[in-house]
């Protein structure tokens, strides 16, 4: 028995076999991966998950990739409990997810690269691509350079000159499009029809959001076999958000947990926050909005999976806030300075989203609260420009180390 069962569209529920395909051919309705729980759950235990290699592919059962060969590194990364920060906030069991020391390109994107360049690998594809705000494109060039596939990358102008830098030293082609991400993922889409080329968030897509399931598997291994009460996430198309909820049930349905009572938070950047104003709005739709917000990396402002990190907030009894850009840049510095961890903008989102959640009392103090951090800081060094002390600078000389710098301690 095959583990993976096929594809299913979520609006109307037509099954459609293991193909490059995302959108159904009647309804449009989006694709999903549906799985045989019962022969999985014949397949997988706690021990032999613990015993499997020290990335993402020790889940390769829950997984719709047969045989992985790329981004055998990717996943794994560190749960770290943040006892300064959780002082700071009231919080005695707060937990950061650290996926801004990923492997290798330094975001939680490694992950769901890596399951959809092995995917596209089975599909026999040579020319992989994506429609990405900067950290996508990081991945997806490193994984094509490790696969040997060309690679096309496909940016809004605009963004951080480190994360474009972080594409171009993979040697993909990088093509810079003057617009925002919603017109860089429609010209992708219109692409994507025309040529037989694997586009991660587009053709792959079923395959590629599932990668995003390990960010729970993780975490449920890691707080020792048990999910926890409150998950604070960002989100930009809303499929992060989305699988990690996924990941939590199918931890249960397959028999390694008992129980998920987790509540799912959402953040979003006041500035690009569509699915918090559908929710707050009490509406079970998206009205797209024009991002306006130095959090690029999670700007999209009209989500693919927006109505279904809707239903999962309400699934979990979570609920959603958002950050403005002077906090998300307070929360960055928080986050530094209490945890010893620099996140980039979309981390700071959450951790901005998580202190205004904390002190709404939306958290029990002994409750285990669960951060995602997604992304690194080192990416998007500009965003710091004027909201940092200086360096003290002084001559090579003792005296001038005395006056200058031990004088003013
Ligand atoms: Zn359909």
């Amino acid at each position: 028995m095959a583990k993976v069962k096929g594809l299913r569209c979520r609006e109307c529920g037509r099954d459609y076999p293991v193909e490059p395909i995302h959108v159904c051919e009647f309804c449009f309705g989006p694709l999903e991966v549906v799985y045989d729980y019962e022969e999985i759950r014949k397949r997988v235990s706690r021990e032999k998950i613990e015993n499997g290699p020290k990335s993402l592919w020790r889940y390769v059962d829950l997984l719709p990739v047969e045989n992985p060969t790329v981004g055998l590194t990717a996943g794994f990364t560190p749960l770290k409990k943040a006892e300064k920060l959780g002082e700071v906030l009231g919080l005695r069991n707060l937990y950061i997810k650290d996926d801004s020391v990923n492997h290798p390109t330094l975001s939680f994107k490694d992950r769901v690269v890596s399951v959809a360049i092995s995917k596209a690998r089975e599909f026999g594809f040579d020319t992989a691509a994506c429609a990405s705000t900067g950290n996508l494109a990081n991945s997806v060039a490193a994984h094509c350079a490790q696969a040997g596939l060309n690679c096309f990358v496909f940016i809004p102008a605009n963004l951080e000159t480190q994360k474009i830098y972080g594409s171009l030293v993979f040697n993909p082609t990088v093509v810079a499009v003057e617009g925002t991400y919603d017109d860089v993922n429609r010209l992708c889409s219109e692409i994507a029809n025309d040529l037989g080329w694997a586009f991660v968030n587009i053709n792959i897509r079923p395959y590629y959001a599932e990668g995003s399931k390990t960010l729970a598997y993780e975490v449920v291994e890691q707080l020792g076999w048990k999910a926890p009460d409150a998950v604070v996430a960002p989100a930009a198309s809303g499929s992060l958000y989305t699988k990690i909820w996924k990941g939590l049930k199918e931890m249960k349905e397959v028999g390694l947990i008992d129980s998920v009572n987790t509540r799912m938070y959402g953040a979003q950047a006041e500035g690009c926050s569509p699915i918090a104003q559908a929710w707050r709005e009490g509406r079970d739709f998206i009205k797209p909005v024009k991002p306006d917000t130095i959090a690029k990396s999670i700007a999209i402002g009209n989500p693919a999976d927006g109505i279904y990190a809707l239903q999962t907030t309400k699934e979990s009894n979570g609920d959603w806030e958002t950050a403005t850009d002077r906090e998300i840049i307070e929360a960055m510095k928080l986050l530094a300075q209490t945890e010893g961890i620099f996140t980039e903008t979309a981390g700071g989102t959450t951790i901005a989203v998580l202190k205004k959640l904390a002190q709404k009392g939306a958290f029990d103090p002994d409750e285990v609260v669960v951060a995602y951090i997604t992304g690194n800081g080192y990416k998007t060094l500009e965003v710091l420009d004027g909201h940092l002390s200086e360096p003290v600078r002084i001559q090579a000389t003792l005296r001038d180390f005395k006056e200058k710098v031990l004088a003013k301690v």
